[in-house]
């Protein structure tokens, strides 16, 4: 088989390391950048991440075998919108959005006949960084990538993008969008939740100074994602907003649990949901 052209959209931190980790591995024949300003796409080039870019996003997939679709989950309708047109017969449309029922419907709207050959996906690897300075090769190894084909979706497109994360050293797993945004919902997007809004809530305080200075690893370790970017962060809430909310409210009770079990000074229903946690961690977590 003949590389492919790769055209990612959106060199940042999950598109730069893609577009790195298929240089590495010699995937492509070419790797074209677009996205929305030229300082970012021009950074990309001079770090060598792509091999060349094109500002216009209709006229950067005219020639694509793949597009990878990695911007913001508020920006992926309109991205849509403005490559539909230049999409040649049988290119394949991929994404790395943290949500997926939504993006679904944005391409579903977007693409037209082209939505057969749209292959939903989700890498479950990233840092608290952004931005293509942050990309590089190493980020998928060995990391799981998400896809959540339709009912709709092509087998040999969604075999191709199977083949292009695995080139970038990912294991690749196809589960339906569904459950897909209520797994990610626990596991990631209330996790972040509670990072933000834990950092928040104590900068709030007037001792903030001293609780910052007093910091622990501890500390550090369940509030690193609190750096994150909060337009991503804002996106993926309201993009995955009922199995958010679902978790919260999963928290919210289970808080409520230990708040009433501290108020009545009940150690033993304390430590058995310590035990219980702990037990389930070191299992899952080995
Ligand atoms: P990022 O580092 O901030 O990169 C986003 C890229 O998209 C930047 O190049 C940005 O360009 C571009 N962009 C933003 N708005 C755009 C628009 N309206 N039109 C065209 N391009 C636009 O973010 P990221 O961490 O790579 O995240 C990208 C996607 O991957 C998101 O959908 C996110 O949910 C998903 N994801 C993230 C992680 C993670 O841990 N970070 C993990 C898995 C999946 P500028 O430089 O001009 O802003």
């Amino acid at each position: 088989m003949t590389k492919p052209v790769v055209c990612i959209i959106g060199t940042g931190l999950i598109g730069g390391s893609l577009a790195l980790a298929l240089k590495q591995a010699n995937f492509s024949a070419e790797i074209v950048g677009a996205g929305r300003s030229k300082s970012t796409l021009q950074k990309a080039l001079e770090l060598g991440v792509i091999d060349r870019y094109q500002l216009s996003l209709e006229k950067a997939v005219q020639g694509a075998d793949i597009i990878v679709v990695a911007v913001p989950l508020g920006a992926m309708h309109a991205v849509f919108k403005d490559i539909a047109a230049g999409l040649a017969p049988g290119a394949i449309v991929t994404d790395a959005g943290s949500a997926k029922q939504s993006v679904i419907m944005d391409a579903a709207k977007s693409l037209g006949g082209h939505f057969t050959h749209f292959v939903p996906g989700h890498p479950i690897a990233g840092t608290e960084r952004s931005g293509v300075a942050a990309a590089f090769a190493e980020l998928y190894q060995q990391r799981r990538v998400i896809l959540t084909p339709t009912d709709k979706t092509s087998l040999s497109a969604v075999e191709t993008v199977t083949a292009m994360w695995r080139a970038a050293g990912a294991e690749v797993e196809c589960m339906s969008a569904e459950h897909h945004d209520l797994v990610l919902a626990g596991t990631s997007h209330l996790p972040h939740l509670l990072a933000f809004g834990l950092v928040d809530c104590l900068n709030n305080l007037e001792e903030v100074d001293e609780v910052f200075r007093f910091a622990a690893g501890g500390f550090r370790d369940f509030t690193r994602i609190a750096s994150s970017d909060p337009v991503m962060w804002r996106d993926i809430c309201l993009n995955n907003k009922e199995a958010v909310m679902d978790m919260m409210r999963r928290y919210r009770d289970e808080m409520e649990n230990i708040y009433q079990s501290l108020e009545a000074g009940d150690g033993e229903a304390l430590k058995a949901i310590f035990e219980r946690a702990k037990k389930a961690r070191d299992d899952f977590c080995g």
